[in-house]
């Protein structure tokens, strides 16, 4: 008996499959395509089982698709630029690019331990030059298009990794890599401007069908559309103060105005206080109150009275300009109109300094009093104290108010979106350079194409002390004008790393071409992509920015597609005793331990069987036994009759009996399964379907090998399950092909095809009674649903003689029995 060995059965497999190039894919016309792809990691350096986890699905995906006839491209690669290389060349003294490359030779080394099938001639770093490259020819191209710009804003700077971050990445407050908390800073930035696309993004996601609910629901509040109206409030001696509100039906109730601290009208308004300097010092405490926490309310409200008034231009009657804490810059317009009746925030801060609440929605069976009510009222009603739109409900005061503000002439309906321009620049080294220069004659100046790429220079100092590197390098910093020939000096931000990532997945495609990021009839043949898979974290910043990329590309004639990707697939972390498996938790298993001590395929069909893909997964040694049971069992199955059956004829088909009718039919029923399986991503039931397969092989192989059918049926039933298991442990199944006397390998191997007649089960008969006399006769499926007999048994003619021109007044079906029919 052969013994099963893992290791020396997946190294000769990695070996063959590698040098037979056989995952390499060209454009092919005559063949359908398949583009299959997981998120490209990023190399840490650490590749533990929680990222093997959704590598193993798209590598499911890709292996059954080949069988299936597609022309399937399913390549990898590696983010490797950001900031964790620089952290370790500052902590260690490692070059990032060295720490990078490392990092990248040793988790290639445990990917290809893993079987992937991947057609690494294709494999790109982003850290490569001849990639950002092409990182800085799209941001010329978007420079020149205005879509690039630089401006002063206020930006979060996280102290620690001494850079600026996006506002996504600075959510609570706090840096998203170090957790540190974020200072706000007012700098110099360049952004791409994502806001010229913010409809787009919304309105094409109905073309997103295959893509999660909770994704797109989480894009949608992201971009943050609202419909509403913009309203001048006069200011005396002063230009009026515009706002946004999504409630103009309540602005009868508005009973003061708040701007925020960094309004850039403040400081005139309260230059006519009596008490000026009492003023300023409170406005400057507001200020330096932590934006974050500001903007979430946490803070107690605080605001100081500027000691100037707006006209409300409804009412016509003067309301108070307060500053306060709660409004901020750069959402909406800075200044809101204060509605303490009907908007909670507005009702803390009136309350506190004694502001008038004045009620204009009086819902259904109430009465609110402004005097006494102990919270804002934000529900639905009818319009009160709101002078010619008195008794309209509050939904249709909107249109009709507005619409009286533009008769005015100090208003007008308006949108307005959460989403902000995308700021790209990073005051760190292991970026991609941002390719300008500034001359002291010309201003900023694009670097001409033929110039690029601008490489990273290798001797910058990493000390981790006053910002970035790349300004501590002369030889890097001192540029020519490309206008004036003149000295200039040399842009030192770099770019945001989910640059790299936005279109990564189209350089794949010519992962060598030198003219041009990529060539469009190669994309036009691969895209879109058909299967994305990655970790749910991305539902915003990377499935956002991709998407912007992509219609920018278009715009710009490069690609056909509006939208990068089909089918959307967000796998489930892996957990280890109850917390998601990670480095810095300290929970992590390393796929070289396993596959050491049962193999690859193991660990696969340990990964992909153990949960449904989109779940958790929670790591157990223990349960490693269940799918190291069945490769073990599906060997012994092969091995025990390799040699009588690899050498028999098939027997000829005809009516079979017993056992060999039954596993024909679990064999039909189990193809079924997987292939749907599969095709829906529930590939932890595919595994359950091998396992019952598998098991009942066991329970009839006895009497199966006793003649020549039942061996014929055996022996179907195993070259089919070797198929059918490929895709999840494909080195142990070539193998077995092999043994069963077949040659050719199983990547292109035709996926079985199940035959639903044979996968049906077995015919019972029903008899039929109406009015308790039995009638008739049918033959139905065993397991036939209710209403399959229902149907069938009243089509009967012998029952519908005694049926037709009656009423039924009842019928009953005893499965496996009898069905009764009661006629009146
Ligand atoms: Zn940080
Ligand atoms: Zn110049």
């Amino acid at each position: 008996m052969a013994e099963y060995r893992a290791g020396e059965i997946e190294t000769r497999w990695q070996r063959l499959w590698q040098e037979q190039g056989l995952f390499e894919a060209g454009e092919d016309p005559k063949k359908k395509k398949y583009y299959c792809l997981e998120m490209l990691p990023y190399p840490s350096g650490d590749i533990h089982v929680g990222h093997v986890r959704n590598y193993c699905i798209t590598d499911v995906v890709a292996r059954y698709k080949r069988m299936n006839g597609f022309n399937v491209m399913h390549p990898i690669g590696w983010d490797a630029l950001g900031m964790p290389a620089e952290n370790a060349a500052i902590k260690k003294g490692i070059h990032p690019e060295k720490w990078t490359r490392s990092n990248i030779a040793q988790m290639k080394r445990q990917l290809q331990r893993m079987g992937f099938s991947y057609p690494w001639s294709r494999e790109i770093a982003t850290c490569d030059p001849s990639y950002y490259r092409w990182n800085q020819w799209f941001f010329l191209r978007m420079l020149e298009r205005g879509i690039a710009y630089r401006a002063k804003a206020p930006v979060n700077w996280c102290p620690s990794c001494l850079t600026v971050l996006a506002n996504e990445q600075a959510e609570g407050g706090e840096c998203w890599r170090c957790h540190s908390t974020v200072e706000q800073r007012d700098m110099e930035q360049w952004f791409l401007r994502i806001t010229a696309y913010q409809d787009q993004l919304l309105d094409d996601m109905k073309g997103l069908p295959a893509w999660p609910e909770r994704v797109l629901v989480q894009q949608e509040n992201w971009v943050g559309r609202s419909h509403g109206a913009e309203i001048d409030f006069p200011v005396e001696a002063s230009a009026p103060l515009k706002i946004f509100t999504t409630r103009i039906d309540t602005i009868y109730g508005a009973t003061f105005m708040v701007l925020a601290p960094e309004h850039p009208r403040v400081d005139a308004f309260v230059a006519s206080t009596p008490d000026e300097a009492k003023a300023r010092a409170a406005i400057a405490k507001l200020r330096s109150q932590d934006r974050r926490a500001r903007l979430e309310g946490q803070l107690e409200k605080e605001g100081v009275f500027t000691g100037r008034y707006a006209t409300n231009p409804f009412t016509n009657k003067p309301i108070p300009i307060w500053v306060g804490n709660f409004v901020l810059m750069g959402y909406g317009t800075g200044a809101i109109m204060a509605v303490p009746a009907h908007d909670q925030r507005d009702f803390e801060f009136a309350r506190k300094y004694g502001l008038a609440v004045d009620v204009v929605i009086q819902p259904a069976g109430e009465r609110l009093d402004g005097a006494t009510m102990a919270a804002a009222y934000d529900g639905p009603g009818t319009v009160v104290n709101s002078g010619p739109f008195d008794g309209l409900p509050a939904e249709r005061a909107i249109a009709r108010m507005t619409a009286h503000a533009e008769a005015g002439g100090f208003g007008k309906g308006a949108i307005t979106y959460r989403l902000k321009d995308w700021l790209i620049s990073r005051q760190r080294y292991w970026g991609t350079p941002i390719p300008v220069v500034y001359c002291a004659a010309c201003g900023m100046q694009p670097v001409p194409d033929r110039e690029l790429p601008i490489l990273l220079p290798p001797d910058a100092p990493f000390t981790g002390e006053g910002g970035n590197p790349l300004e501590k390098v002369p030889a890097f910093v001192n540029a020519k004008c490309p206008k004036c020939a003149g000295a200039a000096r040399r842009e030192t931000d770099t770019m945001d790393t989910f640059v790299d990532s936005s279109w990564y997945f189209y350089r794949y495609l010519c992962p060598n071409k030198d003219d041009g990021p990529f060539d469009p009839d190669v994309v036009d043949y691969w895209f879109p992509i058909d299967l994305y898979v990655g970790g749910i974290e991305h539902a915003i910043l990377h499935l956002v920015y991709s998407r912007f990329w992509t219609k920018v590309m278009r715009d710009l004639g490069l690609v056909k597609v509006t939208e990068p990707v089909v089918r959307l697939f967000p796998q489930g972390m892996v957990h280890k005793d109850g917390e998601v498996m990670s480095k810095s938790r300290g929970n992590t298993v390393a796929p070289d331990d396993v596959i050491g001590r049962y193999g690859a395929d193991t660990l696969r069909l340990y990964v992909l069987g153990e949960a449904p893909p989109e779940m958790g997964l929670e790591w157990s040694e223990e349960r490693i036994e269940g799918p190291a049971r069945l490769v073990q069992r599906a060997w012994r199955l092969v091995d025990r009759h390799a040699a009588s059956l690899a050498s028999e004829a098939p027997a000829p088909p005809g009516e079979l009996l017993g056992p060999a009718k039954e596993l024909r039919r679990k064999l039909h029923q189990t193809i079924e399964k997987v292939t749907n399986d599969v095709e829906r991503i529930r590939l932890n039931t595919a595994v359950a379907a091998f396992h019952e397969l598998v098991n009942d092989a066991y329970r009839l192989e006895a009497e199966l090998s006793k003649d020549a059918g039942g061996r014929a049926v055996l022996r179907e039933a195993l070259l089919a399950l070797v198929r059918l298991m490929n895709p999840f442990t494909p080195h142990v199944c070539e193998t077995l092909w092999e043994r069963l006397g077949q040659t050719g390998g199983l990547v292109y191997e035709p996926w079985p095809v199940a035959d639903p007649l044979l996968a049906r089960e077995d015919e019972v008969e029903l008899a039929i009674q109406v009015n308790g006399k039995v009638r008739g006769r049918i033959t139905v499926p065993r397991g036939a649903s209710e209403e399959a007999i229902r149907t069938q048994a009243l089509l009967e003619p012998h029952v519908r003689l005694h049926t037709d021109g009656k009423q039924i007044a009842k019928l009953v079906v005893v499965p496996g029995r009898l069905v009764s029919v009661v006629v009146r």
